[in-house]
C-alpha cells in the first residue's frame, strides 16, 4: 500500500464525487470556479459574481486573506471580504471558495465559505492541513510551487487522516527554469492524479500561466486531459486589479472560455460513452 493510503486509488477504486451543498465536483460534471484574485470592494465583487454566474460558473472564488510575496502589497479585506463573498454568492446562487492562510482562520472562514482553499504556499503547512481535516467542509488543496505529485498526495492524506475525505486537488503550475510564464502548468499531473488517486482534480490556468491570453487554451487543454473542473481569475477591470491583473480575464473573455470549455467537455463525454465500441 502507498503511504498516502486513504486518498489512493488502490484503497478506493471508484472516483470520489465531492458534493458542495448540492453542486458536484467529479463524476463527469464540469465544475467551474471563477472570480477575482482578491475581494477588493463590494461593487467589484458583485460585478464579478454577476458576470461569472451569467457565463455558467457555479462557484465564486475570491481571496479575503491574500498570501502576497511582498508585505507591502494588498493583503486582502479579511473579515469584511468574507462577508462580501457570502453576500455575492447568495445573490447569484454561487458556492463560495476562499483561502484560509492559517489554521486559526478556519473557524471564521467556515462561517462564510462553502469550500476551504489551501494555497500553494501552504501545501506543507501540516498544522493547517490537520485543522482542515477536522472541519465539516470540502477542501480545495492546491499543489505547492515546487511539490512533487507524491508530496501533494501526502498533503491530501494529512487532511483525510483527520477524518475529512471531501478533498479536491488543484494543479496550479510549478516552478521551472521557464520565465515567459509565471509557472509551468503541469497538465500531466491531471492524468497522474487520476491514476494514483480517487479524488477529483481541477486546474488553475490563471496562476499556472500568469498570462490572460494563455488561460483559455490551457483551460481547454485541462478539460481535454480529464480535469473535473477549473478555477479561473476574472475581474471586471483587470487593468485596475489590486492583484494578479495580468492573468485575470475580462467577463467577456471568461464567457468565451466557458463556451469553448463546454464544447470540450461535451466532446470528452461523447468519447468516453463511445469508448466501448473501440475496444
Ligand atoms: C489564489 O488562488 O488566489 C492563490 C493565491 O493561488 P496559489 O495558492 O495557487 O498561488
Ligand atoms: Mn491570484
Amino acid at each position: 500500500m502507498k503511504k498516502y493510503k486513504l486518498v489512493s486509488r488502490e484503497y478506493h477504486a471508484a472516483d470520489t464525487v465531492v458534493d458542495v451543498a448540492g453542486v458536484k465536483i467529479g463524476g463527469g460534471s464540469l465544475a467551474v470556479m471563477a472570480g477575482p484574485c482578491a475581494v477588493e470592494s463590494h461593487a467589484q465583487l458583485m460585478e464579478a459574481a454577476r458576470a461569472v454566474s451569467q457565463a455558467g460558473a457555479k462557484f465564486l472564488r475570491g481571496g479575503a486573506f491574500k498570501p502576497r510575496t511582498s508585505p507591502y502589497d494588498f493583503q486582502g479585506l479579511a473579515g469584511k471580504g468574507l462577508k462580501m463573498l457570502r453576500e455575492a454568492g447568495d445573490a447569484y446562487g454561487l458556492k463560495v471558495v476562499t483561502e484560509a492562510v492559517d489554521a486559526s482562520f478556519i473557524p471564521l472562514v467556515s462561517q462564510y465559505a462553502d469550500v476551504l482553499q489551501i494555497g500553494a504556499r501552504n501545501m506543507q503547512n501540516f498544522q493547517l492541513l490537520k485543522a482542515a481535516g477536522r472541519v465539516d467542509m470540502p477542501v480545495l488543496l492546491k499543489r505547492g510551487l515546487a511539490s512533487t505529485i507524491e508530496e501533494w498526495l501526502n498533503a491530501a492524506e494529512y487532511i483525510a487522516s483527520e477524518g475529512n475525505s471531501r478533498i479536491i486537488m488543484c494543479e496550479r503550475g510549478i516552478r521551472t527554469y521557464e520565465t515567459f510564464t509565471r509557472n509551468t502548468l503541469d497538465l500531466s499531473a491531471v492524468a497522474a492524479i487520476k491514476e494514483l488517486s480517487h479524488l477529483p482534480v481541477i486546474v488553475d490556468p490563471s496562476h499556472g500561466t500568469g498570462r490572460w491570453e494563455m488561460v483559455r487554451p490551457m483551460a481547454s487543454a485541462a478539460i481535454a486531459a480529464g480535469a473535473d473542473g477549473l478555477i479561473i481569475e476574472v475581474h471586471p477591470n483587470p487593468a485596475e486589479a489590486l492583484s494578479d491583473g495580468p492573468q485575470s480575464l475580462t467577463p467577456k473573455n471568461f464567457t468565451r472560455l466557458m463556451h469553448e470549455v463546454r464544447l470540450m467537455a461535451k466532446a470528452r463525454k461523447a468519447f468516453l460513452e463511445d469508448e466501448g465500441g473501440w475496444i
